[in-house]
């Protein structure tokens, strides 16, 4: 046999071996080479079980994903699973590294699992939009039960071998050579009849039949988690055909569900961002042979809010930092809440005490600059404030060892004029993390007009080393992220004082998708953030909220006003505050309709995605999806800012922006890219 499926006897067991490197991902050879082996089986007189397992890394991890959107080529993943459970001899899969997906549902197909103690078995399909179509929720509660099956299908995590083990999935985990271990299994086996099939099992299914209430409280308990996406609610509607009719019926629901998924837009946008974030990791225009540079020992400056979740990071990845605060006081403080952070993970039993101990224990908390001198890199995470940073780069330049990073956390400032403060601007880039910057994923990195290749090639991977994603931006006042940000909140406030409520913007935001509105974020983060702290000068909204101490959540009052639970409400005190301003501008306020919301906030950010792109700020459309997924909670089911855009269609897109123009006025100005763009009907993204 050719290609990547292969035969070898041992006495009477075939074993059937899958060599398709890197993860035996079950593509057309794959698939074809697998039912070529049954049939094999079949036709052979002195074979009397079956074992199948894969070379490599892991077991099959899952469906091919380039043959998405492509013509089906046959045999189709569900004849394959069926051609195997029905299969005339005991089948044995053998698991070791993970069996995802289509690799589950192979293993589901066969008639029993071993597997080695640190395999791991999922079924992600439902990150992607999509669910295991492959009669994986057809099988799978009726091996593992409903409630373990509801679980695996809609969170798409996967468990580990000893849970699979403990719930039915795997039957036997074995130590040493898994190969050996499945033969010897398989002829433990061989002779019992009828054959195990997971199709016709029931037994499992009982206590769910009995009690179909288990899914709607599933439902309910899941309904934060799964608000807006298509993909859980079918997978949950899968598992419960599995539950409520035969087999051959259930996998025609599945068929149907899985149908409706495919052609949806969700999983088209789910599967364009798992492909936009690893494409975001592609530098341009760095010569290949770039090497990176050795990153041992870490410096931060600054133990506030984003200099402790930063220095988290790097301790968390086994780098040793140094911090330097300005006064013992701020140090204390800032280690303090590192600290209490770690203990919290800890407490959740997602941390050992001895882990904290070691995280903490590579800490070294100082007031003395000098300290910096053999960091390897150093991340400055002080006041948003020019003169303070160029002083800080200007001492750096004479303390630091020569060859180490000096990097910026600014979330706005000239990562160029920060670098112009040094004599070696090759050196310095923009590491923007975002709040709380131990948890957040997204990393931009700021490619200042002189740093260095390898100054970047090193950022983007210490990202990767501390479970980062990172996206290359360009020097623009508030990079991709929240440049993006400055028109919504433009528009956002002009809305407000035009007629419309924090709470109707908010909930058009929330409806869309995002986890919260721009009000709502902004009396999360502070109202008084970048605040001149002049109580007697009102300017704006926003100055008349600080002056009045409605700085946000933090104070119980806001854009909105807060109970002791932190429930918001809205403000009787905000809406006269808006009226007044109105009037004092001339505004006759109106009733403004949602899409005149959702049009000036969320197309302009489009707009400004586009403007973005077309001054070379960010290298690619997928790229600033991946800022506003895992930067700010865009929904993933919308696929990001761009991605959106194109499935809306750009000429809507303008022509919604053109009908807002005249209320935007001189705060707005047209991308020419998403014009050009729209009249040749073009996509950002393909
Ligand atoms: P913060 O006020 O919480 O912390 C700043 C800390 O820097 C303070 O503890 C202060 O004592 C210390 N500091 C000031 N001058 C110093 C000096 N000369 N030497 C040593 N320490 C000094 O501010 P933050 O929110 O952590 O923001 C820090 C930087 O990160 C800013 O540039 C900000 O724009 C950026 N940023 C903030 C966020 C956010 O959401 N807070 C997100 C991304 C980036």
């Amino acid at each position: 046999m050719t290609g990547p499926i292969s035969t070898t006897h041992h006495g009477d067991v075939l074993i059937v071996t899958s060599n398709n490197p890197p993860v035996n991902a079950l593509g057309a050879s794959v698939r074809q080479g697998l039912v070529a082996a049954i049939e094999q089986a079949e036709g052979d007189e002195a074979i009397k079980a079956v074992v199948i397992r894969c070379e490599g890394q892991t077991f099959f991890a899952g469906a091919d994903i380039t043959e998405f959107g492509k013509p089906p080529v046959m045999p189709w993943l569900p004849d394959v699973v069926d051609r195997i459970e029905n299969c005339s001899k005991p089948v044995i899969a053998a698991i070791h590294g993970t069996a995802l997906g289509g690799g589950l549902e192979i293993a589901l197909g066969c008639h029993y699992r071993v597997a080695v103690p640190t395999a791991k078995l999922g079924v992600p399909e439902v990150k992607l939009g999509l669910l295991p179509g492959a009669g994986g929720t057809q099988r799978l509660p009726r091996v593992a039960g409903v409630q373990r099956a509801l679980e695996m299908v809609t969170s798409g995590s996967p468990i580990s071998a000893k849970d699979a083990c403990d719930v039915g999935l795997v039957d036997r985990l074995v130590e040493g050579d898994l190969a050996q271990h499945a033969v010897a299994y398989a002829e433990e086996v061989r002779d019992i009849r009828p054959l195990p099939k997971s199709s016709e099992r029931d037994d499992k299914l009982a206590e769910a039949r009995a009690s179909p209430a288990i899914f709607d409280e599933f439902r309910k308990a899941n309904s934060r988690k799964f608000r807006g996406f298509e993909a859980p609610e079918a997978n949950i509607k899968a598992v419960e055909a599995a539950v409520a009719k035969p087999y051959a019926e259930g996998v025609i629901d599945e068929r149907n569900l899985f149908m409706g998924l495919m052609s949806g837009t969700q999983s088209r946008a789910q599967q364009y961002f798992f492909f936009a974030e690893r494409k975001a990791a592609k530098i341009d225009n760095i010569p290949e042979d770039t090497r990176p540079r050795d990153i041992r020992k870490v410096g931060v400056i600054g133990a506030g809010t984003m200099g402790g979740g930063i220095s988290m990071n790097f301790l968390s990845a086994g780098i040793p930092v140094t911090i330097v605060e300005m006064a013992q006081d701020a140090l204390d403080r800032g280690t303090g809440v590192m600290r209490k952070n770690y203990e919290a993970t800890a407490a959740k039993g997602r941390m050992t005490g001895e882990q904290v101990e070691q995280a903490m224990g590579a800490l070294t908390p100082t007031l003395d600059f000098e300290a910096l001198a053999d960091c390897d890199l150093v991340i400055e995470a002080v006041f948003e404030q020019m003169e303070v940073k160029k002083e800080i780069f200007g001492r750096l330049d004479g303390i630091v060892k020569q060859g180490a990073i000096l990097a910026s956390n600014t979330s706005y400032l000239n990562v160029d004029e920060i670098a112009a403060s040094t004599s070696r601007p090759q050196d310095v880039v923009g590491l923007h993390f975002f709040s709380p910057a131990n948890i957040m994923k997204l990393l931009e990195v700021v490619r200042g007009a002189k740093t260095a290749p390898d100054v970047v090639v090193t950022a983007m991977q210490l990202a990767k080393r501390i479970k980062k994603v990172a996206v290359v931006a360009g020097v623009c006042h508030g990079f991709i992220g929240n440049r993006m940000l400055m028109p919504r909140q433009v528009e956002a406030i002009k809305l407000l004082l035009e007629g419309a409520s924090p709470e109707q913007i908010d909930r058009v935001h929330v409806e869309f998708g995002m986890p919260m509105g721009p009000f709502q974020m902004a009396d999360l983060a502070g109202v008084d953030i970048g605040w001149h702290r002049d109580k007697e000068r009102i300017e704006n909204i926003r100055d008349a909220l600080c002056s009045i101490d409605r700085w946000g959540q933090k104070k119980g009052a806001g854009f909105y006003d807060y109970d002791d639970k932190r429930r918001p409400s809205p403000s009787p005190v905000v809406q006269q505050i808006i009226e007044d301003f109105a009037s004092k501008q001339g505004i006759t306020r109106r009733d403004i309709d949602d899409q005149e919301i959702v049009e000036r906030t969320l197309y302009t950010m489009v707009n400004e995605g586009a403007k973005i792109l077309e001054e070379g700020m960010a290298q690619r459309a997928s790229d600033i999806d991946v800022v506003w997924i895992y930067g700010y909670g865009w929904p993933v089911y919308r696929g990001g800012p761009m991605f959106w855009a194109d499935t809306e269609g750009l000429q809507k897109i303008v022509d919604g922006l053109k009908a807002q123009e005249a209320r935007m006025g001189s705060d707005f100005s047209f991308s020419r890219l998403l014009l050009d763009k729209a009249a040749k009907d073009e996509k950002f993204t393909r």
